[in-house]
């Protein structure tokens, strides 16, 4: 067993901007991110997993745990064998997973969950109003249905917040997540860049 990854989570509701911040972060030396949906939404979606994940998720429901821990470890092996994601040097940063008490459990042999970046925002109106945007920008047929997205919601309440008494309150940050994706991206910094320093050796990238 490898060392656990050193990660931060990014948490909270639907169209609370956990991709386009981890995106963004993503694009910086040091971070690797992955975003759970995205590699479900990579499957071969005429094959048995892809038919799998499009039963689920075209109702607004999660991809039994089994399945999903198991596609996640093969896809962060993947990565590291082509040394996409280097552990060494990387700061893992995850979104959309853990996505319930049952995967944060399961997941806490390959985790050093070094803090959970929680993007908060108390207006589910504007969250929902995001994720049709989007629905129709990125062709995402789970978002376009008003009746998916409530339900979306439930299962965010039920199953996935939950996942935040899981960690020591202690490395769990709040962030407001409304405002320009600038303006949230530079909370975020605030919170990732003292990770990053604390456990990583970076050379500048001045020298290289
Ligand atoms: P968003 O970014 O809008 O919150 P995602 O792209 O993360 O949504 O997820 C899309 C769908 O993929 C979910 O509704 C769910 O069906 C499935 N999914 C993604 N991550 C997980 C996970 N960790 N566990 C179970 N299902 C998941």
């Amino acid at each position: 067993m490898p060392d656990r990854y050193k990660s931060v989570l990014l948490f909270g509701a639907p169209g609370a901007g956990k991709g386009t911040q981890g995106k963004i972060l993503g694009r910086i030396p040091g971070f690797f991110h992955l975003a759970c949906g995205d590699v479900f939404r990579s499957l071969d979606m005429t094959s048995d997993l892809g038919k799998e994940f499009l039963n689920y998720s075209s109702r607004g429901e999660l991809v039994p745990d089994e399945l999903t821990i198991q596609m996640w470890k093969q896809n962060m092996h993947a990565q590291t064998v082509l040394s996409l994601f280097k552990p060494k040097q990387d700061l893992l940063v995850l979104d959309g997973i853990p996505r319930n008490v049952g995967q944060a459990k399961a997941l806490e042999k390959s985790l050093d969950v070094l803090r959970v970046i929680h993007l908060r925002c108390n207006d589910e109106g504007a969250m929902m109003m995001r994720m049709r945007r989007r629905a129709l920008k990125e062709n995402r047929i789970d978002d376009a249905d008003e009746r998916v997205i409530r339900n979306r919601f439930e299962v965010y309440h039920a199953e996935t917040l939950p996942v935040l008494d899981f960690y020591p309150p202690a490395i769990v940050a709040d962030i407001d997540a409304m405002g320009s994706p600038a303006q949230v991206f530079q909370r975020v910094l605030d919170i990732v860049v003292p990770v990053q320093d604390a456990h990583f050796n970076r050379p500048s990238t001045a020298a290289q």
